[in-house]
């Protein structure tokens, strides 16, 4: 059986998404059947496809939970890559893993941890029954490290736009990658 689990892992920024695009640009040089899923609440890409932040971009399915993946997978479909798939909870494991054990290159990306710096289900449970884990860091925005976490900035206008937010919810998000050192300054 040719059938594997491939993950890319990492925080926001860390560049997942151009990994799983450069693999699926490989699959298809190489005439593989690829089908590239991504999730319904995967708002920054919008529907049908899967987008870096620099731009890259691939032609995707769309589901709205993991039990809808296998049908998005037609008969002869040799490579299968998910985005983001932090979005799609712990059932995503038994999906990916049944299919790798029915022979597809099974290629999961999303982010390992939350902002705030918490293993983020189901990354870390696909990354101890993968073949192979990738994990990326992005480039700390404060001061140039690699960054394994990513935090959210309360950017509503009230208080310093610079300090990580822990429970607050409202106001227009945005995320930074931050290393160990500066994830809580
Ligand atoms: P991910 O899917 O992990 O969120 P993407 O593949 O969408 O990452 O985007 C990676 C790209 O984001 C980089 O190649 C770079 O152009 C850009 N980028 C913007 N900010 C950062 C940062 N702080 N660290 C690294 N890359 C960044
Ligand atoms: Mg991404």
């Amino acid at each position: 059986r040719t059938g594997r689990l491939e993950v890319v892992a990492g925080p926001m920024f860390a560049g997942k998404t151009e990994e799983l695009v450069r693999r699926v640009h490989r699959a298809r040089i190489a005439r593989r059947a690829v089908v590239v899923v991504a999730h319904e609440l995967d708002t920054r890409s919008g529907p049908g496809r899967v987008a870096s932040h620099s731009g890259l971009e691939v032609a995707s399915a769309t589901a709205a939970a993991a039990g809808e993946i296998p049908a998005l997978v037609a008969p002869g479909t040799e490579l299968l890559a998910v985005d983001e798939a932090q979005f799609f909870g712990p059932e995503l494991v038994e999906v990916a893993v049944g299919l790798a054990d029915a022979g597809l290159v099974v290629v999961v990306a999303g982010l390992a941890v939350t902002f705030d710096g918490r293993p983020f289900s189901p990354l870390p449970e696909l990354m101890a029954v993968a073949e192979s884990v990738t994990k990326l860091t992005a480039v700390c925005t404060v001061c140039g490290r690699d960054a394994a976490y990513h935090v959210r900035l309360d950017d509503d206008g009230a208080g310093d736009a610079l300090t990580p937010v822990a429970g607050h919810v409202g106001g227009t998000e945005s995320y930074q990658a931050r290393c160990r050192a500066h994830r809580s300054t």
